[in-house]
């Protein structure tokens, strides 16, 4: 049996309200201990069991690994000329996406798989322990279903995003672009995938369009989700919360409306604040949904477009300083929120019997999060149990 005991932690998120004070269930003078990949014990450190390995975090703050429910990880080259392009003056469109899918078309399985790999690293060792990876720049049945088989290699959390644009070669033709989608690509990568995605927004698929989609996947086993309203305020909502989608992500632009639908729904709003600030388009008000009682999780949105990162904290910093979040709701969204959007119970917590997936910080408290933006706060991140 592996054992791992961290004590003397200062401050312990572990998201469970039962555990300690507030939503994020604080534990002062905590430990917890890890055997075999699972946390089985939390407590008072004076209390602690002895265990095989023991690491002291020094007063410490540790908290639950990051959940990143919403990355793009499987494309080829970058778009840093764009992002230039557009830090001087142009502004951002769906269609920027063609680029990277011709790209992605002509690299290689092995070209693939080692970027995806170069970022979940990346992505670990800023905290994150559990991440979702979406399809969306192959858009040819053989490149929709290879980018799947890759993503399936690093995560069980894969998403079919075959409906991310209409690639060029069906301009004008887009109804012909979804009946291939909802067909043999839907065929050939559900294998592949757990959940179904669709952009619903100006230049890329229309609400019905969308409908047409999901159903198809749900149909074929697999579990909705939906990027909406980045771009304008559309209709996607109402349709994500009657197909029971898990969660609806971007909302950049919402209604009041869109706020009733979700807060009577169990649809997660994934808020992307790397998406407005790499886009630099305006910053939705979060406190309106928390406020009515709507989950919010935040992700990164990692895409070489739109949010060339894969950092959690970036996002906790972004999301308190522009966004409203207090710095408690950012961590929370950026743990917990993400699980609930990935419909996962064994991670994104610390209490007994989730997953070992935690990180220790340099600092004494999660505030520091947003607090030092920048700077890397993250000194030791566990995964199932084990140091990475
Ligand atoms: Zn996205």
């Amino acid at each position: 049996m592996s054992q791992i005991l961290v004590k003397n932690i200062g401050l312990l998120v572990t998201n469970n309200p039962s555990l300690g004070s507030t939503q994020l269930g604080i534990l002062k003078n905590a430990a917890l201990l890890a055997e075999n990949g699972q946390i089985t014990w939390v407590g008072d450190s004076q209390s602690a069991p002895t265990a095989q390995n023991v690491i002291d975090a020094d007063g410490k703050c540790v908290i639950p690994g990051f959940v990143d429910s919403h990355t793009h990880l499987i494309f080829a080259g970058d778009r840093s000329n764009e992002f230039s392009a557009r830090m001087a003056g142009q502004s951002y469109a769906a269609g920027g996406i063609a680029d990277t899918v011709t790209k992605t078309r002509a690299a290689t399985d092995d070209d693939l798989l080692a970027n995806a790999n170069r970022l979940m690293h990346e992505s670990l060792n800023s905290g994150t322990t559990t991440i979702e990876i979406k399809s969306g720049y192959g858009l040819t049945v053989i490149d929709e279903e290879r980018s799947l088989k890759i993503a399936k290699q690093l995560t069980p959390e894969t998403t079919f995003l075959g409906a991310h644009v209409v690639p060029s070669e069906f301009k004008a033709k887009s109804n012909d672009y979804v009946d291939l989608v909802c067909g043999q690509m839907l065929n050939q990568a559900k294998p592949y995938a757990k959940w179904i995605d669709v952009f619903c927004d100006r230049g890329a698929f229309t609400p019905e369009q969308g409908r047409k989609i999901l159903t198809a996947g749900i149909a074929a086993g697999l579990k909705p989700r939906i990027h909406a309203n980045q771009l304008e305020q559309g209709d996607a909502v109402a349709l994500a919360v009657e197909l029971g989608c898990a969660s609806v992500d971007h909302l950049t632009y919402f209604k009041q409306s869109d706020i009733e639908k979700l807060a009577n729904s169990k649809t997660v709003a994934t808020l992307l604040p790397g998406a407005e600030f790499s886009t630099r388009s305006k910053y939705p008000d979060a406190r309106k949904l928390i406020d009515a009682g709507i989950t919010v999780a935040i992700a990164s949105d990692c895409n070489p477009g739109s949010s060339y990162t894969t950092s959690m904290p970036l996002m906790i910093a972004l999301a308190v300083r522009e966004m409203f979040f207090t710095p408690e709701q950012a961590l929370w969204s950026a743990t917990k929120g993400g699980a609930l959007a990935l419909q996962r119970e064994d991670v994104g917590h610390l209490s007994i019997g989730a997953k070992a997936d935690f990180v220790i910080l340099r600092e004494s408290s999660y505030i520091h999060l947003a607090y030092r933006p920048g700077v890397n706060l993250v000194e030791q991140v566990f995964l199932h149990g084990k140091s990475i």
